[in-house]
């Protein structure tokens, strides 16, 4: 089980996103593909590597829910980020990137949680941001010798045109 939170001091707004770790793994493949579809700017690819990140057969089942203020958001773009990440659930609503899946996520459900999630985003505003957690997460850890939190460039799988996180592309690690 995973969950998805508004940031602490809005928690009564929307209610938590709860999932199993099955549907959280659709849930974020549909929308990291989507979002790989759409994004232009470096910072929206940021937002889909964020997602791709929450990668569950790399990190552990159940491990990857957040709260929203713990996303990439910087307090001089939350709108145009909040506008992109709704273009995303948009897109990954209307099932344009499915046919690159060798499932069906089913529609319904994703309709009714991807639309749970829309209003999550809706209600996230600036007075939530904190941009501690968007430097941790592209601050290199000097202990470790990994990758870069965020790969140079901004490659893509060539095989399902979804943004790589530094633990790879999360379509293909569902594979394995
Ligand atoms: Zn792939």
């Amino acid at each position: 089980m995973n969950e998805i939170s508004m940031p602490q001091s809005a928690e009564h707004i929307v209610e938590p996103l709860r999932m199993a770790n099955m549907a959280t793994s659709v849930f974020i493949e549909i929308l990291v593909l989507s979002g790989s579809q759409i994004a232009e700017t470096d910072r929206e690819k940021e937002f889909v590597i964020w997602l791709a990140q929450r990668d569950q057969n790399v990190v552990g089942r159940g491990t990857v829910g957040f709260d929203l203020d713990e996303m990439p958001w910087l307090e001089n773009d939350v709108e145009l980020m909040k506008q992109f990440m709704l273009s995303m659930i948009d897109t990954a609503i209307n099932k344009t990137q499915w046919h690159i899946l060798d499932y069906d996520p089913g529609e319904e459900w994703s309709r009714t949680t991807l639309l749970h999630f829309l209003t999550m985003i809706q209600a996230f505003n600036q007075n939530h941001v904190n941009e501690q957690h968007y430097m941790e997460w592209t601050t290199l850890d000097e202990e470790d010798e990994y990758e870069p939190t965020i790969p140079v460039g901004y490659p893509k799988c060539q095989k399902h045109g979804a943004y790589l996180s530094y633990l790879g592309c999360v379509i293909c690690n569902s594979l394995d």
